[in-house]
């Protein structure tokens, strides 16, 4: 199974990348994790011949701006939409006239699945649960292909990210904080905290994703947190735009 980074920064674009997205490409379907405006790099990957999934962690616009490129898209078997209770209305707001074209519009069939906390089929198994966040929040853990994927994106450290964790194939974990910084008002990881979930998760692998903007200003930020954690965490990614990775 192929994951690629379409968007690794957080809060906004600059030169070291675009806002959050990831693409996983399984047998039976195309799954995008996050809509910033790292998704207008999904059709180099999508060839449209699986049905196609859309999973929305929250409503920041890092993890939704790039809604409004959905229209140049081709879904022939359709997009579903996945996010917490109350993403259809949110949504329907924000992906709407005058600022876009709506969905009801787009020339493929989309369809909203709204999830409580929990696990679900859908038809593949995910299990969603809140993280700690100043705006609800949630991280995801589905099961595709045999692998286990978690996705906890925007969060303090917590347990429900350990739980999502639990012995994934990949922890895609964010990284909005520099090693040893902190920010309570405003919960976001740094490497040990991602680290920390990752080894209390049994995680065999972790990604980091979602470098602040202001934080990490340059790639070469990104490349001394591979070289002073990587034997740490063996394995560990430091995803940058259109990086690939098999699983
Ligand atoms: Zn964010
Ligand atoms: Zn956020």
């Amino acid at each position: 199974m192929k994951i690629t980074f379409l968007g690794t920064n957080g809060w906004y674009d600059t030169v070291t990348g675009n806002t959050c997205s990831v693409l996983i490409q399984s047998d039976e379907y195309d799954i995008i994790l996050d809509a910033g405006n790292g998704i207008a790099k999904a059709d180099r990957y999508i060839t449209g011949t699986k049905p196609a999934y859309l999973f929305i962690s929250h409503f920041h616009i890092d993890h939704i701006a790039g809604l409004h490129m959905l229209v140049k898209f081709k879904f022939p078997k359709g997009l579903t939409i996945c996010g917490q209770i109350g993403t259809t209305a949110v949504l329907d707001r924000f992906v709407a006239e005058p600022f876009t074209v709506p969905f009801t519009q787009l020339p493929y069939s989309v369809k909203f699945l709204e999830l409580d906390e929990g696990e679900h089929t859908i038809p593949f198994p995910v299990d969603c649960l809140p993280l700690v966040h100043p705006a609800p929040c949630f991280g995801y853990r589905l099961t595709i292909d045999g692998k286990v994927i978690a996705y906890c994106t925007d969060t303090g450290f917590c347990s429900n990210a350990v739980r999502l964790a639990r012995n994934s194939d990949l922890l895609i974990a964010e990284c909005g904080l520099k090693s040893g910084q902190e920010s309570p008002g405003w919960p976001h990881l740094n490497p040990e905290k991602a680290i920390r979930i990752a080894k209390e998760g049994n995680a065999k692998r972790l990604a980091l994703m979602h470098f602040g903007a202001e934080v990490y200003r340059t790639l070469d930020d990104r490349h001394e947190v591979q070289k002073r954690f990587e034997k740490e965490c063996p394995g560990l990614v430091v995803a940058t735009d259109d990086l690939t990775i098999d699983i």
